[in-house]
């Protein structure tokens, strides 16, 4: 199976290639040129398998330049990370809602399933091209991708990682998860400034072709890991299946019954996973994209535009506080089948900042998605709302789908057995859910008393990645001004 470019000007591509390249040359994202099916024995086959199974047999449909066996070894080994609950379990919350919980991993987010995964499928596809190079990870972080980015690719062979973070611009928790780093290859530095000082600093370093020929002569390359990777897609695709087979394990639904999933969705790279297994075959009714306020695609289901030029809200979820929606390209050249269409959508969004699709897109793309939203103030009343029903305590994120899909539900009147996907332990954002949970907190409590506070109320442990931060030993401490950026780097990669 070739990989081809959703803007249609670069040429089509190995699996291996489009992971190794991330972005297609002529700016487009590489999709699979064809989506494989599967039938029910497939499904029946994948109920008798443990997740890392799941994984290497769902990923070896699309990932044809590794073998399944390859595929398990290395699934195998990325998801020993997780704890004992495993990478995606399902916990059943009343009669009709299902969480599947994506945060068990080394960092208690879901970003860890694909980038645990990420630099596995980096190395072996560098091996298959013969690419010798040390490949050096970029990224600037507002605070959770940095750390899934580090402990993913900590370690790893041929590679290397480089973190900024804004100074001024983290929690607590989420500065000491980065600074106390382990790994041979992993660089962390604090930039004076805020999230998009960072990140404008590394996309000029990225647009440096100066600086890529100095590398270059040291046989270095700059790469990215964020989420427009196939490779980072592909690993999110398994766990809807596994969900699936898990409910048909649990007997909540028999085989071939339908289900929905609910997305809290930033990047529309998540709930976009969720669209390939079900275009595979997996059965699936509706899927439903939840945002916070920033809800530009809530309003792009509703009305056919996608508009970016609007305020821009901090919220209590800030791993949806997105206007962007990159991987929603994927999707619009899935949806009209035509490169050309899509480059010249992509080309509006650059240029007036918006663009309306088609209405026969638009309504068969609405077939397969809901979408809402839901603000703070809802999901605040939803944290207390579901640990007062169901003493469970979720994350800001997941309680956002939640509330979108009580609402869904409402509307609708549509009872199909739904799973709501929750991407990151309620730990995580402590501040927010411990304020929903017993009311507003004193805002000079560190973060890491508030831990142990939540533990006590919730009655559950405090993930074993954040028990402890604040005694653990600093290992980097590099602090640069935004104009040094590049010099940083330059030092941290010539050692
Ligand atoms: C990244 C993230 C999301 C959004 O995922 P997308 O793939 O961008 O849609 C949701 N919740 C959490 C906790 C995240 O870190």
């Amino acid at each position: 199976m070739k990989y081809v470019s959703t803007r249609g000007q670069s040429p089509k591509v190995t699996a291996s290639e489009a992971i190794l390249r991330g972005l297609a040359p002529d700016g487009g994202l590489y999709c699979p040129e064809y989506i494989p099916t599967v039938d029910q024995d497939f499904l029946d086959n994948l109920c008798q398998m443990d997740y890392n199974q799941r994984a290497a047999k769902v990923l070896s449909l699309f990932l044809e330049d590794f073998t399944e066996e390859q595929l398990l070894k290395e699934a195998t080994e990325a998801y020993s990370t997780f704890d004992e609950y495993g990478v995606a379990p399902v916990v059943q919350l009343g009669n009709d809602c299902n969480i599947m919980e994506l945060w068990h991993g080394p960092t208690c987010a879901f970003k860890d399933v694909a980038l645990q995964m990420l630099p596995r499928l980096l190395r072996m596809s560098k091996e298959k091209l013969g690419v010798e190079e040390e490949t050096c990870i970029l990224v600037a972080t507002s605070g959770d991708t940095g750390k899934a980015a580090l402990e993913g690719f900590k370690d790893a062979p041929g590679v290397s990682v480089t973190v900024f973070y804004p100074n001024q611009g983290v929690s607590a928790v989420q500065r000491m998860q980065m600074v106390t780093q382990q790994g041979n290859n992993v660089h962390v530095a604090a930039v004076e400034g805020n999230f998009d000082d960072a990140q404008s600093g590394v996309k000029k370093i990225f647009g440096d072709s100066e600086f890529a020929k100095v590398l270059a002569d040291r046989g270095q390359k700059l790469s990215s890991a964020n989420s427009i990777n196939w490779g980072r897609l592909a690993p999110q695709i398994v766990y809807y299946f596994s969900a699936y087979a898990d409910l048909v394990n649990s007997e909540s639904i028999k085989m071939g019954d339908k289900v929905n999933f609910c997305v809290p969705t930033g990047n529309f790279g998540d709930i976009l996973a969720g669209w390939y297994a079900k275009a595979m075959g997996l059965p699936v009714n509706k899927l439903i994209c939840a945002s916070n306020s920033n809800k530009v695609l809530t309003d792009f289901f509703a009305t056919g535009t996608y508009n970016k030029n609007r305020e821009f809200f901090k919220t209590g979820s800030p791993s949806m506080d997105i206007l962007i929606s990159s991987n929603l390209e994927r999707m619009l050249y899935h949806a009209t089948g035509s490169a050309e269409k899509v480059a010249d959508l992509m080309a509006q969004l650059v240029n007036n900042g918006q663009y309306t699709l088609d209405q026969a897109t638009m309504d068969e793309l609405c077939q397969v998605y809901a979408a809402g939203y839901a603000d703070d103030a809802i999901c605040d009343e939803t944290i207390k709302e579901v640990f007062g029903k169901y003493s469970y305590v979720c994350d800001t994120h997941t309680a956002v789908a939640y509330a979108v899909n009580k609402e869904y539900v409402a509307n609708t009147g549509d009872n199909t057995p739904t799973v709501v996907l929750s991407t990151a332990s309620p730990f995580k954002f402590v501040g927010f859910v411990l304020s929903s949970l017993v009311g507003q907190q004193d805002p000079d409590v560190s973060e890491f008393r508030l831990l142990e506070e939540l533990s006590t109320v919730s009655g559950d442990r405090i993930p074993a990645p954040l028990r402890n931060l604040e005694t653990r030993q600093v290992l980097h401490d590099t602090l640069c001004e935004k104009d040094d950026m590049k010099e940083t780097v330059n030092n941290f990669l010539n050692k």
